[in-house]
C-alpha cells in the first residue's frame, strides 16, 4: 500500500487547483486567500517515513495520483529521495525544472511548489535531528 491523502482544493475565485499549505496562503494565480489550510507538509513527511518502512525507499515503485494532495506527496518523496544534503535552493530549482511534467499549470505554480518543497525539506531536517 502506498500513502495517500484525500486532499483536493480549488481556488473559490478562479478555480486553480492548488493546496494552501499555510494559513492565509494566497492563490498563485488570482491572489485570493485560501479558505482552508491543508497539513500537506506533515502528510508528505509521514508518506516519506511510511514508504521507507514498507518499500525501503521513499518513492514506491508505482504511485497513483488519487487526489491533488498525492501530487504533492509524490513530489516531496521524490525530492527527498534524491536530496544531496546541501545547496537546498539550487537543488529545488533544478528539481522543479526536471519534474515540470508532473506539475499542472507549471508556469503559474512553480513558485508555489518551490515554497512547498523548501518547507518539506525544513521539516525533514527537523525530524532528522530528533
Ligand atoms: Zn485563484
Amino acid at each position: 500500500m502506498t500513502y495517500h491523502t484525500k486532499y483536493n482544493y480549488v481556488c473559490a475565485n478562479c478555480g486553480l487547483a492548488y493546496l494552501p499549505f499555510n494559513d492565509h496562503l494566497k492563490c498563485p494565480r488570482c491572489d485570493t486567500e485560501g479558505t482552508k489550510t491543508f497539513e500537506i507538509v506533515k502528510e508528505a513527511i509521514k508518506a516519506y517515513n511510511y514508504h521507507k518502512m514498507i518499500y525501503k525507499s521513499p518513492l514506491p515503485p508505482k504511485y497513483a495520483f488519487l487526489s491533488l494532495g498525492d501530487r504533492y506527496i509524490y513530489l516531496a518523496c521524490k525530492m527527498l529521495a534524491d536530496y544531496p544534503g546541501k545547496d537546498d535552493e539550487e537543488y529545488i530549482n533544478a528539481f522543479i525544472k526536471t519534474n515540470w511534467d508532473k506539475i499542472d499549470d507549471i508556469d503559474i505554480l512553480s513558485e508555489h511548489y518551490k515554497a512547498f518543497l523548501i518547507q518539506v525539506l525544513e521539516e525533514f531536517k527537523r525530524m532528522e535531528k530528533q
